[in-house]
């Protein structure tokens, strides 16, 4: 029986992964295997690239400028890169930080801000952004970290959505629309290519509103007749998604 690896530290990485292969990190991960972690030669991590699947990598070097390793042997294949598109209007500092890594941990394949009329935060920090979605993507192995695309303005997204997106659906999740169950509406979406967003603490403005659900592409669904916080919606919603469109093909 194959010892679990589940207790072993897992950090992502970029270069190549393959049997017998070698590498050096970084500083800032060499720091913190070597000195915060404390491993030392011999010790074992799991890497991971979001291309090549997890690998068992031991310790062959241990400064902490500069952590070596060998590649001993694959534990897990690469996992296909997720089709869902989470579109949400950025939250402040922490929350913003949890918004990520819930997506990430909620099988998100692409997380895109959208900036909407009552938005509170308007200057995004991407490597903010991108270190929350990885240290997520290392906490809950998850193997391919999604994409994190540049902010959009709202109109930009909605205009452009069909030469961008294809026939892909946009699920919105409407605190407006009357609390009907999605589950009807997101199962008749099933097989289908979907995105889905999430409003700002303010809620979408009534033009916004209004603009999306005139779109043939927008489904509105509700998450209840509660209204929930934006980032309790987000993970309602990409539950609701997931678990009856996503990863359950
Ligand atoms: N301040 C707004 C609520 C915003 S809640 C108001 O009072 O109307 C933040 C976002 O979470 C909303 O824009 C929506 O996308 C989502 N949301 C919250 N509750 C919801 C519900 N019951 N149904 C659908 N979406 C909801």
């Amino acid at each position: 029986m194959p010892r679990s690896h589940s207790s072993l530290q897992r950090l992502y990485v970029t270069p190549d992964l393959y049997q017998g292969g070698a590498l050096t990190l970084e500083k800032d991960q060499s720091l913190y295997l070597a000195a915060v972690l404390r491993k030392s030669v011999g010790d074992e991590v799991v890497l991971f690239n979001g291309r090549d699947g997890a690998w068992l990598c031991r310790l062959t070097g241990d400064s902490k400028k500069s952590v070596s390793l060998e590649v001993v042997e694959q534990i897990a294949p690469q996992t296909p890169q997720s089709d869902l598109w989470y579109g949400f209007a950025p939250l402040k500092n922490e929350r913003l930080d949890y918004v990520i890594q819930k997506a990430v941990e909620m099988g998100a394949g692409t997380i895109q801000p959208v900036m909407t009329q009552y938005t509170q935060v308007h200057r995004l920090k991407s490597e903010r952004l991108a270190a929350n979605a990885i240290e997520a993507a290392e906490q809950c192995e998850v193997l391919s970290v999604p994409v994190i695309a540049p902010e959009i303005a709202l109109d930009r997204l909605l205009d452009g959505w069909t030469e961008a997106h294809g026939d892909r659906k946009l699920i919105f999740a409407d605190e407006g629309e009357a609390s009907s169950s999605p589950v009807e509406t997101l199962t008749a979406l099933r097989g289908q290519r979907v995105g889905l967003l999430v409003g700002p603490e303010g809620g979408f403005s009534d033009e916004e509103r209004g603009k999306l659900r005139a779109l043939p592409f927008v489904v509105p669904i509700s998450l209840g007749p509660r209204i929930l916080r934006a980032d309790t919606a987000a993970v309602a919603a990409l539950a609701v998604t997931q678990a009856i469109i996503g990863d359950w093909r």
